[in-house]
């Protein structure tokens, strides 16, 4: 594992880093933790996002400061039309890249883009069901129109055939803790299945999430019935809503770090205005809760 040359503290240790650089989506899911309304409003960022340029100097300050892989996430990344830039300079500063995708828009000639410079895609798909997708908001057209398992695995086979490594992240809520899932992630044989506690977040989706939200007990029934995917090689990776707090770098679509540690978002200084290692001691995140969530694994 790299480390970073001048690791003030521990959250500067940590090698990712996942990169919120979007707040649009073309999906409602009730659930989404990462909305984004408050930096819309706050950050005078009408559309949700910092010019491309400045998100290109982010980049550079990262892989500078030593992050060692760089996950692409938003609102929907995929929906930026400069989002392969952003890969490709990732790719040629040495990192690792990733995006966090609903898959809507991964297509052959979207993927012919990136010239191979896109190492993982991790998919966001909580449910086949398409009653239950309408009912969280995993769906287009404003949340009505929910993507069909046969799509879901069209699509996977374009990200395999272009030997793009794949992972699957599902939120577990209230409408899906109870399912076995493991008939279509037998089919879709992601290396990695992430599973993740619906968590609440003040400011991000206090509307909805008391519809969705688990106990801890739900949750770990879910990946009890479910973990024996492992017999097929696939990682389980879950993450209760404790594992997942302080254990993300974060950065936010006005290009701020930010943690989670008190239930709700707390931003940093601007990036590009104080450097990396001003901004991140803002921020609370842990090392040791990163590794024991799994975050370092072989990317
Ligand atoms: S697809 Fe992702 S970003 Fe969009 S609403 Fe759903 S969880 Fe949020």
């Amino acid at each position: 594992m790299k480390m970073t040359t001048n690791s003030l503290d521990q959250s500067q240790k940590i090698p990712s880093v996942n990169y919120h650089l979007w707040e649009p989506c073309n999906m409602r899911c009730k659930f989404c933790f990462a909305t984004f309304q408050d930096v819309k409003r706050d950050m005078e960022l009408p559309k949700g996002h910092l010019p491309e340029k400045e998100c290109l100097s982010i980049v550079d300050r990262l892989a500078q400061a030593g992050f060692e892989k760089i996950n692409f996430a938003g609102g929907e990344p995929t929906l930026c039309s400069w989002l392969p830039n952003l890969i490709k300079r990732a790719k040629e500063r040495g990192m690792v890249t990733s995006i966090v995708t609903n898959g809507s828009k991964i297509t052959n000639s979207w993927l012919d883009e990136l010239n191979e410079s896109l190492d993982w895609i991790a998919l966001s798909i909580d449910t086949v069901d398409p009653e239950k997708l309408k009912r969280l908001g995993r769906a287009l057209s404003g949340g009505k129109n929910p993507m069909t398992e046969e799509e879901y695995l069209g699509i996977i086979r374009t990200i395999k055939r272009r030997g793009v490594r794949l992972k699957i992240n599902t939120v577990v809520t209230s409408e899906t803790w109870q399912e076995d899932f493991t008939g279509f992630i037998k089919s879709a044989k992601p290396e990695r299945w992430k599973l993740l506690q619906a968590l609440p977040v003040k400011g991000q989706n206090d509307a909805h999430i008391a519809n969705f939200e688990i106990a801890l007990a739900q949750f770990e029934a879910y990946v009890q019935r479910n973990r024996i995917v492992e017999n097929d090689g696939i990682i389980v990776v879950p993450e209760s809503n404790e594992m997942m707090t302080e254990s993300y770098v974060m950065i936010d679509p006005a290009g701020r770090f930010f943690d989670n540690a008190q239930g709700a978002h707390t931003y940093s200084s601007p990036i590009l205005k104080d450097g990396i290692g001003k901004a991140l001691k803002d921020v609370k995140v842990d090392l040791e809760r990163f590794l024991k969530r799994g975050g370092q694994y072989d990317w």
